[in-house]
C-alpha cells in the first residue's frame, strides 16, 4: 500500500487550510485507479474534515469548536495549557476515509478536503494512502 507524505505550514493559532490539491496530487502519484484513500494528519491537535470551503462557513467551524471546547477547568491544561486544542481535534477526528475513481479522490462539486489547525503555528504532516480495489 503506497503512502505518500506532504507538509503544511500553518500561520495562525487556529485555522482552516484546503488541502485538495496536495492530496489530490499524491494520489494521482500511486497509480491506483479505484480503491480507498485514507488521509491521515499525524498530529494530537489537528484534524481534517470534508465539507465546502467558504468564508463563513470556515469562520462557523472555528467558532463552534471555540464554543464546545472553551470556558471550562481542563484537567490537561495543568500540563500542557492546550486541552482546548486536543478536545477540538478530537471532536473533528484525524482521518478521513475516502472513495478513488479515475486515480482521483471523489469529491461533489463543493466538497473540499480541510485541514483544521487547532494549536499553531506549525508544520503539519499528513499521510495519504490509498487501498486498491484489487
Ligand atoms: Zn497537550
Amino acid at each position: 500500500m503506497p503512502i505518500v507524505r506532504f507538509s503544511v505550514s500553518t500561520s495562525r493559532s487556529r485555522e482552516v487550510v484546503d488541502i485538495t490539491r496536495q492530496v489530490q496530487e499524491a494520489v494521482g502519484s500511486m497509480g491506483i485507479e479505484e480503491g480507498l484513500a485514507c488521509i491521515c494528519v499525524a498530529h494530537c491537535t489537528c484534524a481534517v474534515y470534508v465539507n465546502e470551503y467558504e468564508r463563513g462557513l470556515v469562520a462557523d467551524v472555528l467558532r463552534l469548536i471555540e464554543e464546545i471546547t472553551t470556558h471550562r477547568e481542563w484537567q490537561h491544561d495543568r500540563i500542557d495549557d492546550n486541552a482546548q486544542a486536543h478536545l477540538g481535534a478530537i471532536a473533528i477526528g484525524n482521518s478521513l476515509t475516502m472513495p478513488v475513481t479515475d486515480s482521483t479522490v471523489e469529491l461533489a462539486t463543493w466538497q473540499r478536503i480541510l485541514l483544521v489547525e487547532l494549536d499553531g503555528p506549525r508544520q503539519r504532516n499528513v499521510l495519504v494512502s490509498v487501498v486498491a480495489d484489487r
